[in-house]
């Protein structure tokens, strides 16, 4: 705030009409932020947050093996609203942990109801924050939610940003390794988007590598990405890791994905994340085409 002023008053006086945009901005951007923190609360208690499944393919052979639950919020007078939004501001103000424990507890009871039901045991990756791996009561919330629906610790896939590693990494690293010991399955998020070092993936306790959408997206480096994409793969397969791209849009790209030898992929060329019960029927339509229940992957997919 204060080097948006200081730039306002040097400007001052030779461009007036930039420095009344700037700061229109500016104030709207703080207004539209204090808006979100003012209604965030009454928003969970009222069930305005909604749980979106995108489904998760085994390359090799098309099968569904899973999905990510993606939040969104159903404001009453705003409409959907994009986490890409409001995520980085829950992150600043806190709000994150219990956001994200609601997301943890809805989708384990997902997963219960399918059970019951008797649908294929697929997985379902979550996302955690860096503010809640920080969080004491992380490992007990995680434990004591699977208890009571039930479920193995491996339905549940951590999805951990690559960032998340960069401050602490050692408290980090820490506490991941015991959520590994019993039985989560570890996935890094954003992989290749720009903080993690060679070095740093070695003491990581992983699974799961989730390739950046950047790798695949990227059009006008296309030699070199597959350079890099193949470089990723063989590195993936001497740490027993496996990998997941997501932001794949194109037939290409999955061509190109499969000639790396990447496992998993994820993106809007196979489709968009989309509510539960719509979820549902893909999964069951899967199960008729395929006569069996889709093995649960997430059993050390590695
Ligand atoms: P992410 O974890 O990297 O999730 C992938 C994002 O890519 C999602 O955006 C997804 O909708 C989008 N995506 C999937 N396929 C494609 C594709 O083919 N092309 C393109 N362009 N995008 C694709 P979304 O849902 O807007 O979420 C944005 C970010 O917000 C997520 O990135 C994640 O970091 C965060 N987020 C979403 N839900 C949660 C949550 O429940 N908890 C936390 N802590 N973060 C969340
Ligand atoms: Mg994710
Ligand atoms: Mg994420
Ligand atoms: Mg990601």
């Amino acid at each position: 705030c204060d080097r948006a002023l200081l730039a306002v008053r040097r400007i001052k006086g030779q461009y007036n009409i930039y420095v009344a945009a700037y700061d229109d901005t500016l104030r709207n951007k703080l207004l539209r932020e204090q808006a979100i923190t003012d209604s965030m609360e009454a928003a969970l208690e009222e069930k305005q947050f909604v749980i979106y499944l995108q489904p998760k393919f085994q390359i090799k052979d098309d099968q569904l093996v899973g999905a990510e639950a993606l939040v969104r919020w159903n404001h009453p007078k705003w409409g959907f609203q994009s986490p890409a939004e409001f995520i980085p501001l829950f992150e600043r103000n806190g709000f994150i942990t219990k956001l994200d424990q609601y997301v943890w507890d809805q989708t384990c009871a997902t997963l219960r109801r399918w059970d019951e039901a008797g649908y294929p045991q697929i997985s379902v990756s979550v996302n955690v924050s860096r503010a809640d791996i920080y969080n004491s009561d992380l490992i007990e919330f995680l434990t004591r939610t699977l208890t009571k629906y039930e479920l193995q610790p491996s339905r549940l896939h951590l999805e951990i940003t690559e960032s998340a590693y960069t401050e602490n990494p050692g408290q980090i690293i820490a506490t991941v390794q015991q959520l590994r010991t019993l039985g989560f399955v570890i996935e890094m998020d954003d992989f290749g988007s720009g903080y993690s070092s060679l070095n740093m993936l070695n003491q990581l306790p992983l699974d799961i590598l989730k390739l950046d959408m950047k790798f695949i997206q990227n059009e006008t480096a296309k030699p070199t990405n597959q350079g890099i994409l193949r470089f990723i793969m063989s590195l993936a397969r001497w740490m027993n890791l496996s990998v997941i791209a997501e932001g794949v849009e194109t037939r290409e790209q999955l061509e190109r994905l499969r000639e790396t030898g990447c496992d998993y992929v994820q993106g809007y060329y196979f489709a968009r994340p989309m509510p539960c019960d719509e979820f549902e029927k893909l999964l069951l339509q899967h199960q008729k085409q395929t006569g069996k229940t889709v093995q649960d992957d997430s059993a050390r997919i590695a």
